[in-house]
């Protein structure tokens, strides 16, 4: 009886009560969080403009369906969280909009947090409208997720998130705990920007659930997000979980694929994915119970294996949660692949993954592969799936399944972009035509420029002269913004200290008519010319670059990276460069790239090296064999080498992981002779590749020099040898470690002549 009088009393108060939703505007963190204290249902917190420094945002309270409490920006993008910040979201029903987190990153394992404490999780609760930008640990191998989604019923949507370069998943949806598990989390009209090669496991942009809560329904739906240029590893998008809805979704340009991991029960429909060509470019891979792939778009992708455009895996029977589930009860129709590397069935069938697809449907699906190259791969016996009313364009289908109906199709653009059969009784074939990618203005925040994909070198098209004599080239890159060109006058550069560069700069020499003016020589006095940093970026063209001024000092090197880790992707290009006499010591390398650094690419073109005692390209400084590198694509092409002491180039990726699709190392048109054989040449090779992923050696000429190395590891690595003529040179060393069987390698036309110098 007390307690009906007390609800009666308590709403006649409330009802009393005029409702008047507070709005506090807070100036610095000690007015925020007194509000924070104070917010009830219905309340705006409104964090003025201007920058809020270490700023460990915290809110939490029970705000209601229509009355959410409401932290938000004064004015959308113009409060910036930067140094050590992060916000932790509790309590139920609260909105959280118009931040932007830049300049800094989350001194906790988070960003963003849907959850204030291992108790107090969000429920009802919204982020929408809010930035990241870079906000990364420095050290690249330091793990922390930008978002972490726990509780239940949260929405994710309309940010915007770039430059992720710190390992660990972009964004987590977790279910450690049966109060984030049947979620009904929605993540959509994201944004998901660039997110450069990490170079190990933990690049991951979304990732839902685990391997050890995957018998768990998750029950998230992302929907209508742009993955634009995720590279960071080989999943995408990784679903540990089961219950999930994958619609909607744009892939662009990304490296990796959708992997269906653990779990069971999910269903992926009317994604686009669009690869323009670009390396293990990827699309859906299934795995597990029950799950359908329907009405997708996939167009222009070379991922292959893994990665490839639809991959069908083999399972491991009575499988452990870690491992892989066999396929059983899947649906894939309706599907659209067209000029795309592979399609994958039975991938990975191995002595361990030796269950096939089970009680399993594949039709209706317009597939096309590239002409005149193997396309559909059949890895194992495929009875359990039942083929119906596909059809194969073009490229080539494995024997196993030659009962698919082939032959080329007509096909015409809709005014979405995509591709569809001309001919009406075809309709049933591929994706519907109402499909269409959703728009890019149509995701993250229209405030804030979504990156574009220009080089970084002469991006600012600023040309500065450089006239020749001592010092005055340091001075002009110190002075130089990022993205200029400094174009060098004839004559000797005298550089007389170790350039700290945290920009990227073109440095080349003048171009004149006159084919014998002398060039543009650069003397450096310290032991390195160039020590990359962060954002650091050089390319360097047509000119001598002379070793003969520097010091004796152990380490010497051309171009070194700091000693601190570097976040960025670093970018190294040589064309029409000369380097000669590094010989001071004993090891005078050309490029050194150092531990906790990633470059994601080193090209050497149209260059020449003579009289250097080190390496040339030295990228072997990550040897704890986690599946981490130093180097994703590696160029040497058309370039000489005389008298070099180490290896002209010298990769090392060790260790068993395969979330990596690098290092990719192209070693084309050279001439190398005396290469290698200094006693300070640990690897006794003039090319020694470890662990390299793909590798090409093709028509170069080695001459009097030590042996070419390869040593593959973990995966399916693709090596080539072509066309290379070896004189006076041992026959190539070519190692398997894991694999038992002979060396792995398409090899035509090398020929080695007599006289092999042992
Ligand atoms: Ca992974």
């Amino acid at each position: 009886m007390l307690a009906r009088l007390c609800l009666v009393v308590c709403t006649v108060w409330l009802l009393a009560v005029p409702a008047h939703a507070e709005r506090f505007l807070v100036r610095d963190q000690s007015e925020y969080f007194q509000a924070a204290k104070n917010v009830e249902a219905g309340d705006t917190i409104v964090l003025a403009n201007g920058e809020w420094r270490d700023f460990e945002m915290v809110i939490t309270g029970e705000g209601r369906k229509k009355k959410p409490i409401t932290v938000t920006s004064q004015e959308a993008g113009k409060v910036i969280l930067t140094g050590q910040s992060s916000l932790r979201i509790g309590g139920s029903h609260i909105l959280v909009s118009g931040l932007v987190f830049k300049d800094g990153y989350s001194p906790r394992g988070e960003v963003i947090s849907f959850r204030r404490t291992k108790q107090d999780l969000a429920h009802h609760s919204r982020v929408t409208q809010v930035v990241i930008d870079s906000f990364s640990k420095p050290d690249r191998y330091e793990s922390d997720y930008w978002v972490g989604l726990y509780g239940k019923n949260n929405r994710f949507d309309h940010n915007h998130m770039v430059g992720k370069t710190n390992k660990g998943v972009t964004l987590a949806v977790r279910l450690d705990s049966e109060e984030s598990q049947q979620n009904g989390h929605r993540i959509d009209h994201n944004y998901f920007g660039p997110r450069p090669v990490l170079g190990s496991n933990g690049g991951e942009t979304l990732r839902i659930g685990t391997s050890k809560y995957s018998m768990h329904l998750s029950n998230t739906l992302v929907e209508n997000n742009v993955f634009d240029r995720t590279d960071g590893e080989v999943e995408i998008i990784s679903s540990k979980s089961g219950g999930n809805i994958f619609r909607g979704n744009l892939f662009l340009r990304s490296r990796g694929n959708l992997t269906l991991r653990h779990g069971d029960d999910n269903l992926v429909e009317r994604n686009v994915f669009l690869g323009f060509g670009k390396d293990y470019t990827g699309g859906i891979r299934v795995i597990n119970r029950n799950q359908t792939v329907r009405e997708n778009y996939m167009e222009g992708l070379r991922g292959s294996a893994f990665s490839s455009a639809l991959a069908v895996m083999n399972g491991v029977p009575n499988s452990p949660v870690n491992r892989y589930v066999e396929v059983e009860g899947a649906r894939i129709e309706n599907n659209t692949v067209i000029d795309s590397a592979r399609v994958g069935f039975g991938v990975g069938a191995d002595e361990e993954r030796s269950a096939a697809p089970s009680k399993s449907v594949f039709r209706n699906n317009l597939l096309g592969g590239l002409e005149a190259e193997t396309f559909i791969e059949v890895f194992d016996d495929m009875s359990g799936i039942t083929f119906a009313n596909n059809r194969v364009i073009s490229g080539e289908v494995d024997n196993a399944l030659a009962s698919i109906k082939q032959g080329a199709l007509e096909l015409e653009r809709a005014e979405s972009g995509l591709a569809f059969p001309v001919a009406a009784k075809f309709a049933s074939l591929g994706a519907p035509r109402d499909l269409k990618p959703i728009a890019i203005e149509d995701v993250g925040v229209s405030w804030y420029a979504k990156p574009d994909d220009r080089s970084p070198f002469g991006a600012s098209g600023t040309v500065t002269q450089v006239d020749a004599g001592e010092g005055l080239l340091a001075a002009a890159i110190i002075a130089a913004a990022p993205g200029d060109v400094l174009e060098l006058a004839t004559g000797n550069h005298i550089v007389d200290r170790t350039v700290s560069l945290d920009k990227a700069i073109t440095i080349r020499g003048v171009q004149t008519a006159d084919e014998d003016a002398p060039p543009a020589v650069i003397l450096f006095e310290r032991p390195s010319l160039i020590e990359l940093k962060e954002k650091g970026n050089v390319q360097l063209a047509n000119l001598v670059i002379d070793g003969s001024l520097a010091p004796d000092s152990v380490g010497n090197s051309m171009i070194r990276t700091t000693s601190y880790p570097i976040q960025s992707n670093i970018l190294i290009e040589l064309d029409g460069v000369t380097v000669r006499n590094l010989e001071v010591n004993k090891s005078f390398s050309v490029i050194t790239l150092g531990k906790s650094t990633l470059a994601h690419r080193v090209s050497i073109r149209n260059s020449r090296f003579a009289n250097i005692t080190g390496s040339i390209v030295s990228a072997s400084a990550e040897t704890e064999d986690f599946g981490q590198y130093n180097v994703e694509y590696l160029d040497v092409i058309d370039s000489k080498f005389a008298k070099i002491g180490g290896p002209i180039v010298d990769v090392y990726r060790g260790g068993r992981d395969e979330s990596t699709f690098g290092p990719y190392v192209k070693i084309s048109g050279n001439k190398l002779a005396d290469v290698g054989k200094a006693a300070t040449n640990r690897s006794g090779a003039a090319i020694n590749l470890h662990g390299v992923q793909t590798a090409e050696v093709v028509g170069n000429k080695v001459a009097s020099s030590m042996p070419l190395r390869i040593v593959h590891t973990v995966g399916t690595p693709k090596t080539t040898l072509a066309d290379n003529l070896f004189s006076q040179t041992p026959v190539p060393v070519l190692e398997e470690l894991i694999f038992e069987g002979a060396f792995r390698v398409t090899a035509s036309n090398n020929i080695i002549e007599e006289g092999e110098a042992q």
